[in-house]
């Protein structure tokens, strides 16, 4: 039986800032998927930060329409309830209000991947909260391309065959640009991309061996969509592992880095990306981007059991690494790498001042 698993997330209001959302939200957003679970096999309803993830498993493939509408209808309610308790950036990832077809393009995220499930179907969610599609460039390369530190990628018959990368240019607007790369012998094109996780993104990761899809990212923009700054896209990723893909803990490991991200604060800083429970409201130090993973079994479409992926101690010293350069990254003060260049804040009123000022410059 083919399955399809459907991560959808939106930010659609927050308590007292940008946090988390509210007890009183999420119980709406569940009702509406509870009411129309005829639709689903299963779901799960969470969070990380102030974005709610959906993720509902079905048969009726990507992009489909009825599960698309039931996301988008539980976060208008959702979204209603927000505006109720006046809770902060009510409904702001919702750009339209009127579903037409599927959700990309009205402003929620969406991760989907369709596959005939395995006996033992392992599958590890990971939204992250305040920052952008590109924040999983590097783990996912390092996971999927970097031999030295995925050495499942020589222990693996399977993953030795490599794999195909379909990498978005996100900055194109007016329909999906996509380049397909392979590993292993196209890795330096893959990198000569991912280098640059504002514009180029993963949008997903396929098997060679088998021909499955293995990973798929949120891709979608918002900024692009509404022509204004509306928040960065807090992106959420599906992959599945054990074999003959990598396993859970070769992709769990490579958020150990607390590599520097795009977002935080305004969307307007780099930070270091810092893996947290489940569930887990955004920082308030100045937003601290976050990342979280449940790891889960499928039979038969059914979440049967799911675990916390960085709730165990080994995470503590990571997140002690992230608060360190995400510290000494903000003694940068205001000066760049601090804060982003000038193309990434050219929605915020920064870019409008400069224009003021570059007025008032002279040349001689
Ligand atoms: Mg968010």
């Amino acid at each position: 039986m083919k399955i399809t698993l459907s991560a959808i997330k939106a930010d659609i209001g927050a308590v007292g800032g940008h946090t988390k959302p509210s007890m009183e939200v999420l119980n709406a957003v569940k009702k509406v998927v509870a009411e129309k679970k005829e639709i689903l096999i299963d779901s799960y309803i969470g969070y990380t930060g102030d974005d709610i993830h959906i993720l509902m498993s079905h048969v009726r493939g990507p992009n489909n329409p009825d599960v698309h509408k039931l996301a988008f209808d539980a976060f208008m309610e959702g979204t209603a309830v927000a505006k109720d308790q006046g809770l902060y950036g009510a409904g702001q990832d919702l750009l339209k209000t009127a579903f037409s077809g599927n959700v990309r393009g009205l402003g929620p995220g969406s991760a989907e991947l369709e596959f005939e499930e395995r006996p033992n179907e392992a599958v590890l969610l990971i939204p992250a909260d305040k920052t952008e599609p590109g924040a999983f460039n590097l783990p996912l390369y390092y996971a999927f391309v970097e031999v030295s530190r995925s050495p499942g990628l020589i222990l693996s018959d399977d993953m030795r065959k490599g794999a195909v990368f379909t990498i978005m240019d996100v900055s194109h607007t007016e329909a999906d640009k996509v380049i397909e790369l392979k590993t292993p012998e196209e890795y330096i094109e893959i990198a000569s991309l991912l280098f640059n996780p504002h514009r180029y993104v993963i949008e997903k990761i396929r098997s060679r061996s088998n021909g499955q899809d293995i990973a798929a990212v949120s891709t979608s923009r918002l900024h692009n969509i509404s022509g204004k700054y509306s928040g960065k896209d807090d992106p959420i990723a599906l992959v599945r592992v054990q074999r003959p893909f990598l396993a859970t803990e070769e992709v769990g490991a490579m958020f150990r880095y607390a590599h520097y991200v795009a977002g935080d604060t305004r969307g307007s800083h780099n930070l270091a990306l810092m893996p947290v429970p489940l569930n887990t409201p955004s920082s308030v130090y100045y937003c601290n981007p976050i990342v979280s993973g449940m790891y889960f079994s499928m039979h038969n479409g059914k979440f049967t059991a799911t675990g916390d992926a960085f709730a165990d101690p080994v995470f503590d010293e990571v997140r002690r690494l992230a608060v360190t350069k995400s510290f000494m990254m903000r003694d940068n003060g205001f000066v760049m790498p601090s804060m982003l260049p000038m193309e990434e804040i050219e929605y915020t009123i920064l870019a409008e001042k400069l224009k003021e000022l570059d007025r008032r410059f002279t040349t001689r």
